[in-house]
């Protein structure tokens, strides 16, 4: 969880799985990325950025009440009250100034619920960028609410309409839409998959969440690092920047999936979007479609860090139902006056099982980090409650 992987591998997965004109394009963007991250000037104007614009540093909240609970000491890295919402705001701001040091003048993305391309759009807009962001057809007609805001934004939402019509489409299309115009537009991808350079470029971009939250933790604890660092994971952004702050430490890293997203914990090995790593397959070996109530879970991989992390026994990857997640985000409402975003619910969720259970010893202290605000899943939680 260090520097760059050596030829873009993580152990066995990674690599860069794509026509040869996007192979150039990848190299051009992770020498770009090598070049300005270890430029004071690059660090300096992101962390700027980060501040000014996006709220960082972000506090780390003891949750009191619900801890007295639980019995056990949980501390929340709070992701939740950044600018937009989330923490895809660290990756799309570093990207997209990434974006104009190599003279680009135009960001492409892929978004699932909206999320990313609502964040996308934010970042473009304010480095004066365009955008153009694709997004399922059928996505498009359940996120109303976030095409109107990416529009708003400026960005250009361009429907897609192959396959199942959602995300795994519309990265399909972002990547083949980008062969025609890596010389004007850099492709920024929302999470930490996709070929190299993307995979560690976005953990780098994210692990100021890490970071952040170990300096917290050291002030904060007896013990200067928690026991446990608990995030959810989609593809694994906020879970990988969050563990990159903890890798040399002896934390206990754990990685939360949905139920019917569960890539690093019942995924098998295949390629997809340029990628080696762990994916939901049927018997024939084709990628099956995930499912979940939140739908930044609903991604059928993983990234190739975590199923390497997997593999080396260094994290652990758990599942969590739809149900459990809908009670946790209830439970830490009620408890500290926090609405979660449905995916962080999920990591909730596993804390409140693993302390009901044991798996969590009595007095452990927990790190966790809350990716986002719950604002984007009210009228979903309206249906159920
Ligand atoms: C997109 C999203 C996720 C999942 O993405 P990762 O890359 O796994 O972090 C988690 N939480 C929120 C709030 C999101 O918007």
């Amino acid at each position: 969880m260090g520097g760059p992987p050596a030829r873009g591998r993580f152990g066995e997965y990674g690599g860069r799985y794509a026509p040869e004109s996007l192979v150039e394009a990848c190299r051009e963007v992770g020498e770009a990325f090598r070049e300005a991250w270890a430029d004071p000037g690059f660090r300096g104007a992101l962390a700027r950025l980060l501040a000014v614009h996006a709220g960082r540093p972000t506090p780390l909240t003891p949750a009191l009440r619900l801890s007295e609970e639980l019995g056990v000491r949980l501390y929340l890295k709070r992701e939740d009250l950044t600018h937009t919402g989330s923490h895809k705001i660290n990756n799309v701001l570093g990207q997209a100034l990434l974006a104009t040091r190599m003279g680009r003048r135009r960001l492409i993305a892929e978004t699932g619920a909206g999320q990313h391309g609502v964040a996308t759009a934010t970042a473009a807009a304010l480095l004066g960028l365009e955008a153009t962001v694709f997004m399922g057809e059928r996505d498009i007609e359940r996120q109303a609410l976030n095409v109107f805001r990416m529009r708003m934004l400026g960005a250009e939402v361009v429907p897609v309409t192959t396959g199942s019509r959602t995300l795994k489409d519309a990265t399909s299309e972002a990547m083949r839409h980008w062969v025609g115009a890596t010389g004007d537009s850099h492709y920024c991808i929302g999470s930490v998959v996709g070929p190299d350079p993307y995979p560690w470029m976005v953990r780098e971009l994210q692990r100021v969440i890490g970071d952040e939250a170990r300096a917290q933790c050291a002030a904060e604890l007896r013990t200067g690092v928690p026991d446990h660092v608990v995030a959810c994971v989609g593809g694994g952004s906020n879970a990988a920047g969050t563990f990159a702050g903890f890798a040399d430490t002896p934390a206990r890293l754990v990685g939360v999936e949905a139920e019917g997203g569960a890539g690093a914990a019942r995924g098998r090995l295949g390629v997809l979007h340029g990628c080696r790593s762990l994916f939901l397959q049927d018997g024939d070996g084709q990628i099956t479609q995930a499912h979940s109530i939140a739908a930044g879970l609903d991604y059928p991989g993983v990234g190739p860090e975590h199923a390497h992390l997997r593999d080396l026994g260094r994290a652990r990857y758990v599942t969590v139902t739809d149900d459990e997640a809908v009670r946790a985000a209830v439970r830490l409402a009620r408890t500290e006056g926090i609405v979660p975003a449905l995916e962080s619910a999920h990591a909730l969720a596993w804390v409140i099982r693993a302390a009901d259970d044991g798996d969590l010893p009595a007095g452990s202290t927990v790190l966790m980090t809350l990716s986002g605000r719950g604002d984007k899943d009210v009228s979903t939680l309206k249906e159920l409650l």
